[in-house]
């Protein structure tokens, strides 16, 4: 009874004063409080148990309780508590040493709080870079519809999802976006022919006015598109021929989640001029992004001169606390063969879901390492966008059963149609087994 009213004044505290992200008011529903975690299982304060089929926002790749990430974080905080990175500490030299060699080149980093302020970082390190490079007028950049890069204005602006853009406007100027490879809905003949419009782009708004195209290897939040292997190595070869900076945002795709350490490594030739961290980077134990860029460009701004160096500041960005666990995190990464496992392990569940393409409302089940995408239909012939109230369902049984999956954001009205799963990267073999024969059971049941 006195746990019963203890939930109760939680819940009504939390309806009072906290304000949830990217969640509808809704005066009847109590919110979902945590209250207990354990590899890729939490239990909510009724003591119900639920198997995280999404990672917590796609981040929680370790699962909980790893007693050795807090142990870094309270060894770093007890030592050196807080240090700013106009100076410089431990922790912070040894991750980005460490960034560079999984990014395979010489690779400097600037670190940050989170995936958004990552991609600000980007855009103003490759506008300040293209002017000391000696081409003052490259300061446009171009990303993909469907795309989502963060919710503060500049990385909102690359963002290319009207519904998350409805009352922000207008966009920072100079934020341009082209149609994505997606060959199930595509208006291009082939993935290749979707790169080579970004030549088209760069082409007609001048070379000399582009400063960089940002991109994921896979769109994640916006419905999980797979492009070929082959479309990734033709942007980069396109942006070399022009002079334009390739970004690659390896927030959701970095550290294992795709079957390589970053997703940029699938496709042959690509060495990002720039590559944006976050989410993995800490297993979600602690906020911390990164913008990792290679050395000629970190040379531009070492150039003598008051002006030339990056005039950006965080107070917390790079955090030691922050800074140690990411280390830890990728020392356990290292040990314990995530990646491989990943790859292994995520193409024997994309096969087993793939079966679900015999059913009318599964028009195509998409995937890559342990991120997977179930879009589903009206019509199959059509290729109508499943209703609103299909996907809610789903949802809403699959977690009566004990699993919480996602669907993917908030693009434009009606295409909100497909399921996403995203577990952690260190789920057990009987975890994926309790993931995906309920998804099927649930789907199959509402077909
Ligand atoms: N980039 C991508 C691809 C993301 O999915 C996200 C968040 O979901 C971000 C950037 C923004 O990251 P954050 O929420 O840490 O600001």
């Amino acid at each position: 009874m006195k746990v019963q009213t203890e939930n109760q004044t939680l819940i009504q505290k939390d309806k009072e004063h906290l304000w949830h992200s990217m969640s509808r008011f809704n005066a009847n529903a109590s919110p979902m409080i945590a209250s207990q975690g354990e590899g890729s299982w939490f239990k909510d304060m009724e003591g119900n148990k639920y198997l995280d089929g999404v990672s917590g926002l796609w981040c929680l790749n370790l699962g909980h309780g790893r007693k050795e990430i807090a142990q870094a974080a309270y060894d770093q905080m007890v030592n050196i508590s807080y240090f700013p990175l106009t100076l410089s500490h431990v922790p912070a030299i040894e991750l980005s040493a460490k960034l560079s060699s999984l990014l395979k080149a010489s690779y400097t980093s600037y670190f940050s709080n989170s995936g958004s302020e990552a991609n600000e970082v980007a855009f103003k390190i490759a506008r300040q870079y293209q002017v000391q490079n000696g081409n003052p007028g490259k300061y446009k950049f171009i990303s993909r519809y469907r795309a989502y890069h963060g919710s503060t204005m500049g990385a909102l602006s690359a963002t290319a999802q009207a519904n998350r853009k409805d009352k922000y406007g207008p966009s920072a100027p100079g934020f341009l976006h082209v149609p994505p490879p997606y060959s199930y809905r595509s208006t291009f003949e082939s993935d290749l022919a979707a790169a080579e419009y970004i030549r088209e782009v760069i082409t007609w708004e001048g070379p000399d006015t582009v400063a960089g195209v940002i991109l994921e290897p896979f769109i994640s939040g916006g419905g999980v598109l797979i492009p070929s292997k082959e479309y990734l190595t033709r942007v980069a070869e396109i942006c070399k021929e022009n002079d334009v900076l390739l970004i690659v945002d390896e927030v959701v795709s970095g550290f294992g989640r795709t079957g390589e350490m970053f997703g940029f490594m699938h496709s042959e030739g690509v060495q990002p001029d720039i590559v944006t961290m976050a989410k993995g980077l800490t297993s979600g134990y602690f906020p911390l992004g990164a913008t990792a860029v290679q050395s000629y460009i970190y040379e531009k701004f070492k150039e003598e001169g008051d002006k030339q160096h990056f005039r950006h500041v965080s107070t917390f960005g790079g955090h030691p606390a922050a800074c140690a666990v990411a280390l830890k995190n990728i020392e356990i990464i290292e040990e314990e063969k995530i990646v491989e496992r990943v790859s292994q392990l995520g193409s024997t569940i994309l096969s087993e879901l793939r079966d679900l393409e015999s059913l009318n409302c599964v028009g195509e089940v998409r995937g890559i390492g342990f991120l997977f995408g179930i879009e589903l239909v009206a019509d199959k012939q059509t290729k109508e966008p499943a209703a609103d109230e299909l996907l809610g369902k789903i949802i809403a049984v699959c977690k009566e059963k004990g699993l919480i999956i996602g669907r993917n954001g908030d693009t434009i009205p009606g295409y909100q149609n497909v399921l996403i799963l995203a577990p952690p990267l260190s789920s057990t073999e009987e975890d994926l087994r309790f993931l995906v024969d309920t998804v099927k059971t649930v789907i199959e049941e509402h077909d």
